[in-house]
């Protein structure tokens, strides 16, 4: 997959770049609207970042020229904190999706692979449960349609607890599930991941069936 990063931030742009690299995304990074727009002009790409505040051509018009010239690649626009109006106005002028800095690497790679699956119309085997809904081949994780940031492991737990609802799962269980060999493992790990997860999931969707391990109800 190749993405077109516009980002006039030098430490957001580089630490974006590599992060967005290390997932196995090539990343072509330009730092004002014109030479995005020339980027644009010669190269196919699957999905375009784009901040909005940018030298020389600011983002919503680069946007909207791409957009007049039918160019349909998704467009996810990157926008500082709490500024809503350029949100709506980038949605409006024909953005895919938003970013809010500071945004979670991880978020931001899942957010790429969404609007570029969305806009292949492609669709996957689904785990669901209670408003969840997990793509084991994407790793996405959704909760009542929000995109939850997940790190690989968290989704691997919450994949073994969701894919058998009812059915108690133990710390060594979730453990064989979550590290390869030779992975080092640290004694509370199990518990670090069902923490974060309760934190992003609410507390009461993981439980804890004392002495025994974890299991998400059947019913609520
Ligand atoms: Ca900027």
């Amino acid at each position: 997959m190749r993405v077109l990063l516009v980002e006039d931030d030098r430490m957001i742009g580089a630490s974006v770049q590599r992060g967005l690299r290390r997932d196995g995304i090539a990343v072509d990074w330009v730092q004002d609207g014109s030479a995005a727009e020339s980027a644009l002009a010669s190269t196919p790409y699957d999905c375009v970042l784009l901040d909005l505040g940018l030298p020389r051509k600011d983002g919503i018009e680069v946007l909207r020229s791409l957009r007049a010239k039918r160019n349909t690649v998704p467009v996810i626009v990157v926008t500082a904190r709490d500024v809503v109006p350029a949100r709506i106005t980038g949605l409006d002028a024909g953005a895919d999706d938003y970013v809010v800095k500071p945004f979670d690497l991880d978020e931001l790679a899942a957010r790429i692979r969404a609007v570029v699956r969305r806009r292949e119309g492609r669709s996957a085997s689904r785990i669901e449960h209670q408003g969840l809904s997990l793509d084991p081949v994407t790793r996405e994780a959704h909760l009542h349609g929000e995109l939850l940031a997940l790190s690989a492991r968290e989704f691997a737990v919450l994949e073994a607890l969701a894919s058998r609802p009812g059915a108690i799962l133990s710390r060594q269980q979730l453990e064989d599930r979550i590290y390869g060999w030779g992975d080092e493992v640290d004694s509370n790990a199990v518990e670090v991941f069902i923490h974060a997860l309760r934190r992003k999931l609410g507390a009461d969707f993981i439980r804890t069936v004392r002495g025994m391990g974890y299991m998400l109800p059947r019913s609520p």
